[in-house]
């Protein structure tokens, strides 16, 4: 006996190694196993015969402090139809509005919300100008009570290590934000987006289980050499154990950068949007099912496109097994697909354009059990 039957649908399932013809059920807000062949009950059947069943995706790089900053948006309205159950706020937040967050956001939000909290007191409030990273202002005490109290939201710490961030303190707040990460035992997460110097010095300040985002980047000095190679350093940051995070963005992307690097097999390790207010439903993010979309045409495999959106976020955030899978037991967070051959115009800040060639297109979202949203022409 169950709430939820998934008929007939391709599940992909990375954290399990599964991808093939599946029934999915659901009870109360878990997955419970299935034996093939015996018949069960229950009180909804979704046929999904035609389309993929993933779990609930997970955007590890997102600004959603709706109402505190230029670029936060409200999550459940945009994120949820978009097959998304969990985001990461990477960094709006600081010690100074991180109670504010979890009271305006994370409270007030059905889906599930995780953060990175910045290391600048304010976070990322305005886009006319960068945070203050004056290490001076990084406030470890402040910081241990915030983890202490927030400990399944807050997640790690984000810097943003762009030349016009960072500043005249240069890579001194990179220093410090190590420190700071060492003394809360948690992860960190760097911006490399037009680094002071070398990308490689920041490669090689990263710890592992720290993650590099907006990897694939074309500004300032990036992980690709002048010879069109991946970077010795940066190969030896991920043979450490640094992630990679996509975090596209409309500016944090590039087309020549992401074909070098996937052209010597350097895949992320997550896919990510960097979504905001301003890109949200646009051409060059729009959300993270554009973004899958875009890897998946640039030829990563649809497995390693879903695993970067799933299990491996959910292992980042603590929630293995938990979140990001549908195995039994699980958190019962579903997102199902129609993936079609349709030709897409990706364009982006750079002035760059790629035509793709998939686009993995949302049709509809369970959350803790319950369906959240349905796309009107997804069968009843
Ligand atoms: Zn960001």
């Amino acid at each position: 006996m169950g709430n939820l039957l998934i008929k007939g649908g391709t599940v992909i399932d990375p954290a399990r190694n599964f991808v093939g013809k599946s029934d999915v059920l659901i009870q109360e807000n878990q997955f419970v196993e299935i034996t093939p062949d015996v018949p069960v009950e229950v009180e909804e059947v979704i046929n999904a015969a035609g389309y993929l069943v993933t779990p609930g995706l997970i955007d590890n790089h997102t600004h959603i402090f709706y109402g505190a900053t230029e670029s936060g948006f409200v999550p459940d309205v945009a994120l949820l139809p978009m097959g998304v159950t969990t985001a990461v706020d990477a960094g709006s937040s600081g010690t100074s509005n991180c109670h504010t967050f979890m009271r305006t956001v994370v409270n007030q939000s059905q889906m599930r919300i995780f953060c990175t909290l910045n290391v600048s007191p304010a976070g990322q409030v305005t886009e006319r100008y960068p945070e203050n990273l004056d290490p001076r202002n990084y406030d470890l005490g402040m910081l241990k009570e915030l983890f202490a109290q927030y400990n399944s939201q807050v997640t790690g710490l984000k810097i943003r290590c762009g030349e016009e961030v960072v500043k005249e303190f240069g890579l001194d707040t990179l220093k410090a934000a190590v420190n700071l990460a060492e003394a809360l035992e948690c992860r960190l997460t760097v911006h490399t987006t037009n680094p002071p110097g070398n990308i490689t010095e920041i490669a090689s300040q990263m710890r592992p289980g720290d993650i590099f985002c907006h990897c694939y980047h074309g500004k300032g000095s990036t992980i690709i050499d002048a010879e069109g190679k991946v970077k010795r350093g940066i190969w030896e940051a991920r043979r450490r154990g640094v992630l990679f995070d996509t975090a596209d963005a409309r500016v944090n992307h590039s087309y020549p950068v992401i074909q070098a690097a996937l052209a010597e097999k350097f895949a992320p390790d997550i896919i990510s949007t960097d979504l905001t207010q301003a890109s949200l439903f646009g051409n060059m993010v729009f959300g993270l099912p554009a973004v899958m979309s875009r890897y998946l045409s640039l030829g990563v495999e649809l497995p390693a496109v879903i695993k970067a959106c799933t299990s491996t976020p959910a292992e980042i955030n603590g929630m293995k097994g938990r979140l990001g899978t549908l195995a039994p037991g699980a958190i019962a967070d579903v997102a199902i697909f129609q993936l079609t051959d349709k030709e897409f115009l990706f364009k982006n800040r750079l002035g760059e354009t790629f035509s793709g060639n998939k686009l993995l297109v949302p049709k509809l979202t369970i959350l803790n059990g319950k369906i959240v949203f349905r796309q009107i022409d997804f069968p009843f």
